[in-house]
Parts: structure tokens; C-alpha cells; sequence
């Protein structure tokens, strides 16, 4: 809080969720140190948002350069606090937290005549807003709040960061360390409880919020910002379709299309989440499937041959397990996996695949969040391509085929932000990342994205001389 470590007179035990052993014991801020940030934050933006771009860009790429020098470090903290594996995916995470910044540090906003003739110029340019506030959830607690605070910073904002109080501690060290590179106050980060996030979202001394986390928070957080016309950008929840054509080779999709639906143990956002499958190879995908699942390690992250780690925290633990019991109680067909061993130490699901659930069924209709994910047939284009968007959310979709006019055709119907074709998880940080309908609005990354960190100024000038 304004470049001091401080503490508090509450704290909070976080857990390794591979163990459920005590991994730290982490401050709970009160009211009154969150008004002591406002504050801090409010007083430096006036010169932070008028230090020249290149600076803030040379900031960033500091931070970034940050990541790398305790790139071991904060591997080993993310695997610890998420439980995800070290070097897969703690390793991805951080490389590309680290890529991010130093792509964002290239990216600005140059101001634009809009308007020259014999009588008057316009120029538009791009204001900072103010404080921002960066609500981050517990499935990628880095790259999220790099996504945030790297474009808030580069376009002159300055930035609380709220972490998830499951997973506070990677954020908490991140903005430690990055007080060495900027002025005091330009960024904080408070660990709270379930009141942090509330006050954040009505205080009026933010300006903007960018938020990512469920659709239901996502609801509350919307509610909360109306009192003083707060700026959102909202990532939320998705139930993302995977499309599988009938041209591909079983064996040669079934271990790319398996790490699009339990990359992070299913608990990513732009995860597949519903599996069709044409007809005709249904059931040989559907045993690849199950034999990579068979052999795929779920345990401690730390473990350098595990495949996936465990659900993150209890709460997302016993929802999971309501999945479960649902299919079970329906009599949906399990491929693979669902059943929980009660003596394992850790939040672990093994890895899950419902065989062909009717389209209406929970497993179908909502985002459990883990790794199940159901498997569907289909085999008429028109008709997957209704189901693909039979549902509230619109974040992102695969597709996997070798026909590229098929699938850009398919592609281009599809309500969702983001399209993969043989593609997934690759992400850039110059594409804009957004969901349709209940996956939210406003943008992520690329020019777009840190447009949304600003407002618009635009000046008329009369070329007239008249006084
Ligand atoms: P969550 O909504 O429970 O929490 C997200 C953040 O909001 C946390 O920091 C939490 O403490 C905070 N929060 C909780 N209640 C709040 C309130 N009333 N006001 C303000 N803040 C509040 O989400 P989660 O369980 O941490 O994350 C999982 C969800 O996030 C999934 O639905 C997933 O799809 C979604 N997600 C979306 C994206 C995306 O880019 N669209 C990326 C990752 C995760």
C-alpha cells in the first residue's frame, strides 16, 4: 500500500490445495487501509498519468523483466497456492505473464487528427481514467493480473490489485517486487475477504473496474459500479464448444482436443466444455479419449509427471462433486473416471468423461469448472451449429479439422468471442479477447483492449484567426 508493506491485525490461512496443509498466513485489509490506498492511489495518478508514455512502457517491461529474474520462484509459489504443474503450466503462465508485459510495453495510443480543412482541426487523443481496480480470480492468478495491470499502467492509470483470497500470494510478492520499479502508490494490492470485493466495486474513488471471474460475481460487481458510472471490462464465465469433423485421424486429434478440455484440471475459462464429436469417429475418439485419460497422472503439481493438478479450493471441490452425483443420479454414462477417493490428500477429481448426455442435462447446460466434460454426437452441420450455441455464454469454441473452408465457415457462426481451429490454448497478446452474451463485455489485450483503460479527448481547434 503506497510502496510500504503493511499488515493487519486479521489474517487468513492459505492452503496448498494438493495437500490441504497451511501454505501462509496472509493479512486481511480493513476498510480503513483500502481507503489509505485509494488515497495513495488517487494522489499519484496526476503524475503518473503525465510521466510520457515510454516510461510507463519502460516500467513494464521492468515488471516483466521482474517475472523472469524469479521466474523459479514464483513457478514453484503458483504451483504451491494453485496446485497446477510446475513446469507446464506454472511455467506457461509465468512465461506469459512475462511476454505480456513486454508486448504491452511496445503498445500505446498516439493521438489522431481527425479532422483537417481550410477551417478547422480536430485531434482525438486517449485519456487514463484514474484508480483502476483489478479483481482477479484463483484459476490464473498471474497472467490475469498482468493482462490488467500492464495495459492500466501503460495507458497512465494507476491500480489496486484484489486478488482471490485463495490465491493471494503470487500477487501479493508480484507487487512487493514491483515497487522497485514504480513511484509509491501507482500500484497496491490488498488480500481481503468477501467484504473487499464489495467496497472496491462502490468506492467512488474508482474509476474502472476489470474484473474476471464468474458470471454470478460478474452480475453483483455490475450492480455495485452503477452508483458512480464506473467503467467495466467484464470476463466472465464460458461453456465453450468443441467441434470435431469427421476428416480427422482419431488417434491424432483425440491428445490435442484432450488438453483443450482438462488443460488447468478443466478450470479455465476458455476450456472446451461441451465435446461434439461426428458420428462417424464418435466412438474412436471417445476411447482415445479414455486411454489418455487413463495414463494422464492427476496429483501435486509439484510432481514433474503430473498431468493435472486438483480443483483449487473447497468451495470449487464440492461443486464439482455435485457434477458428479448429478450424472450419476440421471444415469448418464461414464467413459471414464467419477469416482472420488475418499483418502486423497488433496482437492483431487480424476478425470472425468460423460458419454453422450442429453443436451438438456446440467453437465451440458452449465460450466462445472473441473475436469469433467461431456461428450456429445452429432452429424448434421446446421444442427451442431445450433447446439454449439444453444447456451446463455459466448467466450470462446474450438474446432478441429483439416477442411479450412469448413471450419471458417463454421467459424464465422458461432456467437462467441474467440475461435480456435487446431489452435488451442494459443493466445497473443496483441488479439482482442471478449466474450459474448453472459461470457461478458468490453475487451482484453491488443490496441482494444488498452483502449478500454481510457477515455476520449477530443479537441477542435478553429484555424480562423478571429480575435
Ligand atoms: P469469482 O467470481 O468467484 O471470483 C472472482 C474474483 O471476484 C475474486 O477475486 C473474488 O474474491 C472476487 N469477488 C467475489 N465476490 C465479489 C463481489 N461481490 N464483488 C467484487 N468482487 C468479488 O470467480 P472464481 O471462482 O475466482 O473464478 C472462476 C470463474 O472465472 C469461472 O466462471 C471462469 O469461467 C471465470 N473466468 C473467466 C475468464 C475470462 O477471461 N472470461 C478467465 C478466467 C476465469
Amino acid at each position: 500500500v503506497n510502496g510500504q508493506k503493511t499488515t493487519s491485525d486479521r489474517y487468513r490461512t492459505v492452503l496448498n490445495p494438493a495437500n490441504k496443509q497451511a501454505l501462509a498466513s496472509v493479512p486481511v485489509a480493513s476498510r480503513e487501509q483500502l481507503d489509505v490506498a485509494l488515497d495513495a492511489a488517487s494522489d499519484a495518478f496526476p503524475s503518473w498519468a503525465a510521466t510520457p508514455v515510454e516510461q510507463r512502457q519502460a516500467a513494464v517491461r521492468r515488471l516483466g523483466q521482474m517475472l523472469r529474474q524469479f521466474m523459479q520462484d514464483f513457478k514453484e509459489l503458483l504451483t504451491k497456492e494453485q496446485g497446477k504443474p510446475i513446469e507446464t503450466h506454472s511455467g506457461w503462465e509465468l512465461a506469459g505473464a512475462e511476454a505480456w508485459c513486454h508486448a504491452v510495453s511496445t503498445m500505446s495510443l498516439p493521438e489522431e487528427t481527425v479532422l483537417d480543412d481550410s477551417e478547422r482541426v480536430a485531434v482525438a487523443r486517449h485519456v487514463p481514467l484514474g484508480v483502476v481496480a483489478a479483481i482477479i480470480p484463483w484459476n490464473f492468478p498471474v497472467l490475469l493480473l498482468i493482462w490488467k495491470v500492464a495495459p492500466a499502467l501503460v495507458a497512465g492509470n494507476t491500480v489496486i490489485v484484489k486478488p482471490s483470497p485463495y490465491t493471494p500470494l503470487c500477487a501479493l510478492k508480484f507487487v512487493e517486487l514491483a515497487q522497485q520499479v514504480l513511484p509509491p502508490g501507482v500500484l497496491s494490492v490488498l488480500n481481503g475477504d468477501d467484504d473487499m470485493g464489495p467496497w472496491l466495486t462502490s468506492h467512488p474513488k474508482i474509476a474502472k473496474i476489470a474484473f474476471t471471474g464468474s458470471t454470478a460475481t460478474g452480475k453483483l460487481v455490475l450492480q455495485s459500479a452503477v452508483g458512480s458510472l464506473k467503467r467495466v471490462t467484464m470476463e466472465l464465465g464460458g461453456n465453450d464448444p468443441a467441434i470435431v469433423l469427421q476428416d480427422v485421424r482419431p488417434k491424432a486429434v483425440a491428445m490435442d482436443l484432450f488438453k483443450c478440455m482438462f488443460n488447468n484440471a478443466g478450470q479455465l475459462c476458455a476450456a472446451a466444455k461441451r465435446v461434439y464429436i461426428h458420428e462417424q469417429i464418435y466412438d474412436e475418439v471417445r476411447d482415445e479419449l479414455v486411454s489418455i485419460a487413463l495414463t494422464a497422472k492427476v496429483g501435486d503439481g509439484l510432481d514433474p509427471a503430473t498431468a493435472l493438478g486438483p480443483i483449487q479450493n473447497p468451495m470449487q471441490y464440492e461443486k464439482v462433486k455435485c457434477f458428479i452425483a448429478d450424472c450419476k443420479a440421471n444415469g448418464y454414462t461414464f467413459a471414464v473416471g467419477g469416482e472420488i477417493d475418499p483418502n486423497s490428500p488433496g482437492y483431487f477429481i480424476p478425470i472425468t468423461i460423460i458419454d453422450n448426455p442429453p443436451d438438456d442435462s446440467r453437465i451440458v447446460r452449465e460450466e462445472p469448472f473441473g475436469p469433467i466434460i461431456p461428450i456429445m454426437k452429432w452429424s448434421d452441420e446446421e444442427e451442431v451449429i445450433r447446439r454449439a450455441n444453444d447456451t446463455e455464454y459466448g467466450l470462446a469454441a474450438t474446432i478441429w479439422t483439416n477442411d479450412m473452408e469448413k471450419a471458417n465457415r463454421i467459424s464465422q457462426r458461432l456467437d462467441v468471442g474467440t475461435v480456435w481451429v487446431n489452435d488451442f490454448p494459443y493466445i497473443h497478446p496483441s488479439a482482442p479477447f471478449a466474450g459474448h452474451k453472459m461470457s461478458g463485455f468490453g475487451v482484453e489485450n491488443g490496441k482494444l483492449g488498452l483502449q478500454e483503460y481510457t477515455s476520449t479527448h477530443v479537441t477542435y481547434r478553429s484555424k480562423v484567426v478571429k480575435y
